[in-house]
């Protein structure tokens, strides 16, 4: 058995109390390659404390905290893993702005598989930091 790493966790501040001075980040999450690297494009975002990751998700149940963590954030960033813009869409549903989004399928072939590599996930977060001015 493999010796167990302890990392210290990164404890993040509540999007609810930040969201107006930080660039949250939307992701699709999607489950092809594409999706994950976008979901671990928003964690690296994070970590860099570039952006803060919120939950996309609970902006299409329309829970009330998280619409309005959409409503106040300096910069909405939407990731979608490809043409479909769930992401986008689930933004734009809720009558969310949008400060910018990618397509990653524009940049890399959408593969129906969850194993990414870290290489992609880079070449996305720099296309993202550029292009979205982080
Ligand atoms: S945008 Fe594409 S990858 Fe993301 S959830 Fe929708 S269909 Fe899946």
């Amino acid at each position: 058995m493999s010796e167990e790493i302890i990392i210290q966790p990164k404890i993040l501040p509540l999007c609810y109390k930040v969201a107006e001075h930080e660039n949250v980040v939307w992701v699709c999450d999607g489950a092809a390659n594409v999706g994950q690297i976008g979901h671990a494009v928003g964690v690296l975002l994070t970590n860099l404390d570039k952006a803060r990751m919120c939950c996309t998700t609970a902006v299409a149940a329309a829970s009330k905290p998280h619409l309005e963590i959409a409503e106040k954030a300096k910069k909405n960033i939407v990731i979608n893993g490809c043409g479909n813009r769930c992401a986008s869409k689930v933004m734009e549903k809720a009558g969310k702005r949008i400060d910018y989004e990618i397509d990653i399928s524009k940049y890399l072939q959408k593969v129906p598989t969850l194993d990414i590599y870290q290489a992609d996930v880079k070449k996305i977060a720099k296309i993202v930091i550029n292009e979205a001015k982080l």
